[in-house]
């Protein structure tokens, strides 16, 4: 008999959401193992001395269409009616972004702002969403100018900082599209049916989540130091790793947070401003927003993109170019000949999830883990 019967690698949504899973609806023992010394991977947060929940490793904004996975959260957390806006900082002009119909009478006087819109109406229908490396794609004047000012003001600059000294059309089509031009006076960056911030945070909502008595959690513990034996595997850490890196390293970008206080009550104007054009940061967090928390003080992270270096910092997106998915791939069919051993999350699947596919995938894993079980039951 294993000495564990379902171990799970690491804390993060993942592996919090799979481990109630089993403990809950299999009514099974599980053990999770957690490097870091603290739960939540890359969304656990923090109050500070000053009452703000800060998110240590960047801005976490949860919104969702899937009401499965609403309503498995909230059974865990409530969540306010937070609706993420983002500014961007254009030729020193505030707009946001998505860049969409509004943005135009923001950066264009109002003639020409007018005409743009005009032309856009006629060739895009309302509420389109629109991929900038799509929209570059114009026969008419007006709409290649406009292109061409939004892929150089918005993309080009911030996305040769994010991903390492490439342009838009040399990282996967997907990143770009995450952000596209919208056909619509909605400013918002995210148009899900579910939007919010866990009213106790990020961490609060995993530590309810595993909050059961068949759930016993380990921290500061390494899978690779781990000696005992188990009959289910769950790993939600990097597939490269689990291999040892046989076939090589895949690559991923990190960041480097650059923590500020200020001896005021605000810095800017909402939780997020991009610098696409300027400086060698991104963006600026000022999280005090989130919740709405009250202090004199406030508290800013600049946020500067990084290589990815083991041990240095912890892994953020994952680099989807044509040389990491064929390594994926070779990764992934390996795992193929291995029994009861699950890998998913972003670091588990190579994939650039946001909170809410991560949640659903683990739900899907869980469906799979119980078809198998009740199979050899
Ligand atoms: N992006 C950009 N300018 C912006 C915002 C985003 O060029 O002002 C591009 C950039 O390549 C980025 C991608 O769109 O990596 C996805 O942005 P998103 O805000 O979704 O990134 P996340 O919040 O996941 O870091």
């Amino acid at each position: 008999m294993p000495e564990i019967k379902n171990l799970i690698i690491g804390s993060g949504f993942s592996g919090a959401v799979i481990a109630r899973k089993i403990a809950e609806e299999l009514g099974e023992k599980v053990v999770i193992l957690e490097q870091r010394e603290h739960i939540g991977g890359n969304s656990y947060d923090f109050k500070d001395k000053n009452g703000i929940m800060i998110h240590k490793y960047g801005s976490h904004i949860f919104h969702t269409n899937y009401k499965d996975v609403w309503d498995f959260l909230n059974k865990f957390t409530s969540f306010n009616t937070y609706m993420h806006k983002v500014i961007a900082i254009i030729d020193g002009i505030q707009t946001y972004i998505p860049f969409n119909l509004s943005s135009i009478y923001d950066v264009f006087p109002s003639s020409l702002a007018a005409r743009l819109e005009n032309k856009l109406l006629e060739n895009f229908s309302y509420n389109t969403k629109v991929p900038i490396l799509e929209f570059m794609k114009q026969n008419d004047e007006d709409l290649k100018f406009l292109a061409e000012y939004i892929y150089e003001k918005v993309f080009l600059h911030y996305t040769i900082k994010q991903w390492g000294g490439v342009t838009p059309s040399d990282i996967d089509s997907a990143v770009t599209a995450r952000v596209p031009v919208y056909i619509s006076c909605d400013n918002r960056y995210f148009q899900d049916k579910y939007q919010g911030i866990p009213l106790e945070g990020y961490t609060k909502l995993i530590k309810n989540i595993i909050n059961h008595p068949n759930i016993e959690l380990r921290l500061n513990t390494k899978f690779q130091d781990f000696k005992e034996t188990y009959e289910n595997l769950f790993y939600t850490g990097s597939i490269d790793e689990f291999f040892e890196y046989k076939y090589g390293m895949l690559s991923y970008r990190s960041i480097n947070f650059k923590f500020e206080e200020y001896d005021r009550e605000y810095y800017q104007r909402g939780a997020v401003v991009n610098y696409p054009c300027n400086y060698d940061f991104t963006r600026i967090h000022e999280y005090k927003h989130y919740l709405d928390d009250k202090s004199e003080k406030t508290v800013i992270a600049k946020e500067y993109s990084s290589d990815f270096e083991p041990g240095k910092n912890e892994r953020f997106y994952p680099i989807l170019n044509a040389e990491n998915i064929e390594l994926y791939n070779k990764y992934k069919k390996e795992t193929e000949k291995l029994k009861n051993i699950y890998f998913f999350g972003r670091l588990g699947d190579y994939k650039y999830y946001d909170i809410d596919k991560v949640v659903k995938r683990a739900f899907d894993v869980f469906e799979n883990f119980k078809l198998n079980h009740n199979s050899i039951m």
